[in-house]
């Protein structure tokens, strides 16, 4: 007898985890951000977990549609998205502004959403899997590599949190010059065995960045390197940038912000360029790809509504000559699990993807995921391959039960003004 997959329970675990002091244009990163933690549970006992953005506003909109998922059959991933049009977004909770903290372009309700389908989607493959004894690549239709490659995700980042704040310490160190750029890569090198490195700008002014890029590349000759300001510097600026090291580029990630300045930017160089601000939607593609605007996206599971999109995403890339690759937010291992599942089925996969899940000291898995050589390898357990830490889960919603609110909407700018009480989010060019 087939087992009965359907949902008879969702639950939905908002957590707090610990962030170390990243540094971005907006800002820097809270002590904890919040991630919401998903399960869902099948008639014949079987629980899949999934994984999202964790703030109140994804939380409000994950509560009805768990609700709505409940009597529905695990296997039903296209109703998911019925589902998501018939959740209601608060308009009030969308800024229609760059998304503060995850800077992953504009803000919509249908990102919103598809954030949200995207965990259950998650959750639902990994019950699916589970329950039919396969791995969740093998229902994407299958691997077609073992092991995906990732970059080493650098960061301008301080020592420590500002004073008085309460924050897990990290054994990083400051970087905030070129050669606290190189310390870093060197020990993801020696670390996880990285060989591609991605440099977070928009920090400093171009000519820092430019001599930190610089100094990678004296460092680590013939690997390749990205440097991404988040849409930070004007198009002649970005022109300057590519001008400058763009032979020594992989590709410059959106140098300038939105397509129109990409397109620009894209006319005038040679250097390839990747996004993950201009192209996030499927709405998006047509006027990047017929301006050619951009050479390779970076796809996220989250907000390109789970992996079987990210799939359809691939595939229309490849049918404009487009490249592929993966951005990361802070994730914790059940996203990146599910990164890697996909990865691993993406033929034109050319670029190692990004991961921040170095920089996560926590985790809600019994086992901490392990790079070797520079990348992860895939899973062939049933499911995703990976099994919740119970204890952990609850110590981490106990942190986020215990926060006065303070930290569950992540604000990068409010965590900047803790030590420059002026700070605002600077202006787009902000060079
Ligand atoms: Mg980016």
């Amino acid at each position: 007898m087939s087992p009965d997959l359907t949902i008879t329970d969702v639950r939905l675990t908002p957590i707090l985890v610990a962030d170390p002091p990243l540094l971005n244009t907006q800002g820097v990163h809270q002590p904890y951000t919040p991630r919401l933690i998903v399960e869902v549970v099948t008639a014949d006992g079987t629980t899949g977990v999934g994984e999202t953005y964790g703030d109140t506003k994804y939380l409000e909109l994950a509560r009805p549609f768990a609700e709505k998922l409940t009597g529905r059959q695990v296997s039903d991933l296209n109703g998911l998205f019925t589902i998501a049009d018939e959740v209601s977004v608060d308009s009030s909770r969308i800024s229609g502004q760059v998304d503060v903290g995850g800077l992953r372009g504009v803000q919509t309700a249908d990102k919103l959403r598809l954030s949200v389908v995207s965990a259950f989607e998650v959750a639902c493959l990994d019950a699916l899997g589970k329950a039919l004894g396969l791995p969740v690549h093998a229902l994407l239709g299958g691997k077609v590599r073992d092991a995906v490659e990732y970059s080493a995700y650098l960061f301008y980042k301080w020592a420590d949190h500002p004073e008085g704040v309460a924050a897990e310490k990290d054994d990083w160190g400051a970087a905030v010059d070129p050669a606290g750029v190189v310390e870093q890569a060197r020990r993801f090198k020696e670390r996880y065995g990285f060989t591609s490195f991605k440099l977070k700008g928009g920090v400093f002014p171009p000519d820092e960045e430019i001599a930190a890029v610089r100094a990678l590349a004296e460092a680590f000759p013939g690997h390749p390197l990205r440097l991404d300001p988040n849409g930070a510097w004007s198009v002649a600026t970005s022109l300057k940038v590519a001008e400058e090291i763009g032979g020594i580029l992989e590709y410059l990630e959106d140098p300038a912000l939105g397509t129109p300045a990409m397109a620009e930017v894209a006319a005038k160089t040679d250097v390839p360029l990747a996004t993950n601000m201009c192209v996030t939607t499927f709405a998006e593609i047509k006027e990047a790809f017929t301006k050619d605007a951009v050479q390779v996206v970076l796809s996220d599971h989250h907000y390109w509504g789970g992996l079987r999109n990210t799939q359809q995403l691939a595939a229309i890339c490849r049918t404009f000559g487009v490249g592929v690759s993966m951005h990361s937010n802070t994730h914790l291992g059940i996203s990146l699990t599910a990164m890697t599942h996909v990865a691993s089925t993406v033929p034109n996969l050319h670029h190692a993807c990004d991961s921040h899940y170095p920089w996560q000291s926590e985790d809600v898995l019994t086992e901490r995921l392990t790079f070797t050589d520079g990348k992860l390898a895939v899973s062939d357990a049933p499911g995703l391959g990976v099994e919740l830490d119970r204890d952990k889960l609850a110590f981490l919603h106990r942190r986020w039960l215990d926060d006065d609110g303070a930290l569950r909407e992540r604000d990068d700018a409010a965590a900047m003004r803790v030590a420059e009480p002026d700070w605002v989010t600077p202006p787009v060019p902000r060079w």
